[in-house]
């Protein structure tokens, strides 16, 4: 069987319940527990760093001393751009330390994608302004390559470069209602936008967070999810630092590249809390051998979040089936919903409650309306519910003309409360179309039944067809799962029709398969669950090569750019030739 490790610290940690601040927590654990253990990092199964509270401390005074050497001033952005590494966090709070705020930002890895990342980073740096760009030794090539258009970038510099000075830094003290992060949306269905976060925001949300799912410091988080997103950064991170709970972080790559790792850390350290995205589930379910397994005790894992993009019913079901053994409880699995405008998370059942999925009528649903369906009723619809707002937030769901809907009648959902950003940075049109009287617009929809929210969508991927409201995502899953297919390549939107007051509705699905009479069979199968999943035939299916469907630095597929790859008419041009020709024979 695997090793467990030592047992685990034993020290627990109290929690500095009067902070207002992020340097407020960070100084308190360093004077109350500085020898703490808070983050041990993993590569390739091993331990090869750890950082106790002091460490943090120290660190980040180091490179805030380097940043006010480069001329630093209060408020400036600084943007992080590095790999999973120890060296992130103190960088992030050395931006804090200094005064500035930080902004972690993705290091372009997958050469695939390279001149579009450039492009996105270069759209971040020129918004946020930020003079210092924070890399290591291996990103700072690539980084150098980003140009901001105003010249405001002054200096790249590593983190080692930044605290090989030897002044000691005038430590900043911020005040609650200060920035302490700047967080770039996912750029899911446009370019990354600026969610200016306080440090009142962020302390609202870990609160409340914590409350929701009862966080204390006998609990250790596992993840390895990026940092320079708000799950991985604030909720892994830092929700385990306020908490005095100790996170063991590895890269994302090494989860990607072998999923077990993932599952090993839990064992080995008895994590209880731990949040990935759906597709992380399914990659698990997808790669893991039973010999790899063996041996495996998951059974302290009491939190399994499953948020930042659709959840499917399926992959909970599958999840909880096939891991049983190995200890994961069906009522660990806990889906939850959250945005970057609301600081991270904004809706999840209570603790220990397992998740709750909704069986609806398709074709009221089509109409906006959930509408209970019969128990023998096989083409209903599931939902997974996303719990309960937050303590303290409220959410409510709203029709086309802001009218509040009642139960059971998919709107827009829209919330308010004191994690909610104050709006984008330098950004006045979309932060006027956020801000809604009170209330924020979260883009999605949605609808409640007795007080559980469920999601159903995004306004912006959501396909009007003869009048109906159709949504791709149970569609590009069942796509996903046809053979010859790459599972989660695939992006259903529709094409405005000049013609109609309907969309086109076009698929482009990834495959590798070459033979003829196979692409055949898999346009007529797609084209077969569109007309049973969505009642509507697919006007146009495009088979074409991986990597054709954009995503996200943090796997979302990006339907509108993919749409726009599509009428430009570069995406698996042959194969569209084929299709037309087909229709016409
Ligand atoms: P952008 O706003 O730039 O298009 P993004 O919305 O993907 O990107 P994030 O703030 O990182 O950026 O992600 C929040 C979004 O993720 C939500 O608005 C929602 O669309 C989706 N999401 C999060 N949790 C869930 C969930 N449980 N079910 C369905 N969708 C979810
Ligand atoms: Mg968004």
């Amino acid at each position: 069987a695997p090793e467990i490790a030592a047992a685990p610290d034993t020290e627990r940690v109290e929690a500095p319940t009067g902070a207002s601040t992020l340097v407020e927590v960070l100084l308190w654990h360093a004077e109350h527990s500085p020898d703490h253990v808070h983050i041990r990092l993993l590569h390739d199964d091993a331990e090869v760093g750890t950082l106790t509270h002091l460490e943090l401390l120290q660190g980040a005074q180091r490179i805030a001393a380097g940043l006010q050497q480069r001329g630093i001033a209060p408020g400036d952005a600084v943007a992080i751009m590095l790999p999973t590494s120890l060296d992130f966090f103190t960088s992030f709070f050395g931006a804090l330390l200094a005064g500035g705020v930080p902004v972690p930002m993705y290091p372009p890895t997958r050469p695939s994608q390279l001149e579009d990342h450039l492009h996105r980073q270069s759209g971040i740096l020129e918004s946020c302004r930020a003079p210092v760009l924070i890399t290591d030794a291996q990103v700072q090539p690539v980084a150098r390559l980003i140009s901001t258009p105003s010249g405001s970038l002054r200096h790249t510099v590593t983190a080692r470069e930044l605290s090989a000075g030897s002044g000691s830094p005038a430590a900043a003290a911020p005040r609650a209602e200060d920035l302490a992060l700047l967080q770039y949306t996912s750029g899911s269905t446009g370019n990354p936008k600026g969610v200016m976060l306080t440090h009142a925001n962020l302390l609202a949300n870990i609160h409340a967070w914590s409350r929701s799912v009862a966080i204390t410091a006998a609990d250790v988080t596992v993840s390895w999810l990026p940092l320079y997103h708000d799950m991985g950064l604030i909720a892994a991170w830092l929700g385990s630092l306020y908490n005095g709970c100790p996170l063991v972080l590895m890269s994302p790559l090494d989860f990607l590249s072998r999923p077990v790792r993932w599952l090993r850390a839990l064992h080995r350290y008895r994590g209880t809390l731990s949040a990935a995205p759906n597709f992380a589930y399914e990659l698990v379910l997808k790669h893991i051998e039973e010999p790899e397994l063996a041996g495996l005790d998951l059974s302290h894992w009491r939190i399994a979040v499953n948020g930042a993009e659709p959840i499917s019913p399926d992959t909970l079901e599958h999840f909880a089936a096939r891991l049983a053994p190995y200890g994961v409880r069906r009522e660990a699995m806990t889906p939850a919903y959250g945005l970057a405008e609301n600081t991270v998370g904004l809706a999840v059942p209570p603790a220990g409650r397992g998740p709750r999925i909704d069986r609806v009528t398709r074709e009221a649903f089509f109409r906006t309306e959930a509408v209970r369906a019969a128990t023998g009723d096989a083409s209903a619809i599931r939902f997974v519910g996303c719990g309960q707002p937050l303590p303290g937030h409220e959410v409510r769901i709203v029709g086309p003309n802001d009218d509040d809907l009642p139960d059971r009648r998919v709107g827009r959902i829209e919330f308010r409360g004191p994690s909610a950003t104050a709006g984008y940075l330098r950004n006045p049109e979309e932060t006027r179309k956020l801000l809604r009287g009170g209330w924020l617009d979260t883009g999605d929809l949605g609808y409640l039944a007795e007080g559980e929210l469920f999601v159903t969508g995004r306004v912006k991927d959501m396909i009007i067809r003869g009048g109906r409201n159709l949504y791709p995502y149970e569609l590009e899953d069942a796509i996903g799962a046809l053979p010859g297919v790459r599972r989660g390549c695939v992006a259903v939107f529709g094409v405005a029709d000049p013609a109609t007051a309907s969309e086109r509705l076009v698929a482009v699905v990834e495959t590798r398969g070459a033979d003829d009479a196979e692409r055949h069979r898999l346009e007529h199968a797609v084209g077969n669950l569109a007309v049973d999943l969505l009642g509507v035939p697919l006007d146009e299916v495009v088979l074409a090569p991986p990597h054709s469907v954009l995503k996200t630095s943090s796997g979302k597929i990006r339907r509108a750019a993919t749409r726009e790859l599509y009428q430009s008419g570069v995406l698996g041009r042959q194969h569209s030739v084929r299709m037309q020709m087909l229709r016409l024979a």
